[in-house]
């Protein structure tokens, strides 16, 4: 079932579109600021995002602006008042996908629903089918657990491709030492957090430029690591 995010302070827009889309058997969240609502697109489970343009606290722009740019892919259909091209333009700029100008019909928002989710489907199948990730100077595939730098395979080890996906999965985000390693060897593993560090310094040497100056995986001081990826 696909799950919806409507983001729209007018309560009887929101309730009505929420009723309408749940007949169609969606999954629906409403939040009725910006705020709640990129709180909930942070949280990355919706199939797709109605987003209102003029929002109390943060505007519908702001919110994709913010989402895209924390790597938040979810669908965003905008919703424009009547006679704002200019708008829509800056809408599409900021990482939306498509727009519907109120008052709208029903009919016409479920197409453009049934459409961008469609397409999220196809990009959905074609990210798992193509899982090689870039990292740096690092192509890695966690499915086949394979790696090349600079198009020539390299040996990491179990511990480094665990510990790289843990990162890469909570990228741009600090990851904390600890967290690292009960990810990794599971509540009772043996292991200190300097073994931890050890296990950077051999990714580093695999991924940055200049190990020694990290552009990817940073130390974040006194907690633990960030991946950064834009
Ligand atoms: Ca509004």
């Amino acid at each position: 079932m696909s799950k919806i995010l409507i983001v729209e302070d007018e309560l009887p827009m929101a309730l009505a579109l929420k009723d309408n889309f749940e007949l169609e058997g969606y999954e629906v969240v409403v939040a009725n600021d910006g705020e709640a609502g990129l709180k909930n697109a942070l949280e990355g489970i919706f199939d797709l995002i109605i987003l209102d343009v003029m929002l109390p606290k943060i505007s519908g722009f702001e919110v994709c602006k913010t989402a895209r740019s924390k790597g938040i892919e979810t669908p965003i259909i905008m919703l424009t008042a009547r006679g704002e091209e200019y708008d829509k333009v800056r809408g599409l700029e900021f990482g939306a996908d498509d727009y519907v100008t109120k008052p709208f019909s029903l009919i016409e928002l479920l197409a453009r629903i049934k459409a961008v989710l469609r397409r999220g489907a196809a990009h959905k199948k074609e990210t798992i089918a193509n899982s090689e990730i870039v990292i740096g100077r690092l192509k890695i595939d966690f499915t086949s657990y394979s790696a090349l730098i600079d198009d020539i395979p390299v040996k990491m080890s179990h511990t480094e491709f665990e510990i790289l996906k843990h990162l890469w999965q909570k990228k741009n985000e600090t990851v904390k030492r600890e967290d690292i390693m009960k990810q990794v060897y599971g509540v009772d593993g043996e292991i200190t957090s300097r073994t931890i560090d050890n296990f950077i310094v051999r990714l580093r040497q695999k991924i940055e430029i200049d190990a020694t100056n990290p552009k990817y995986i940073i130390t974040v001081h006194g907690l633990g690591y960030k991946l950064v990826l834009s």
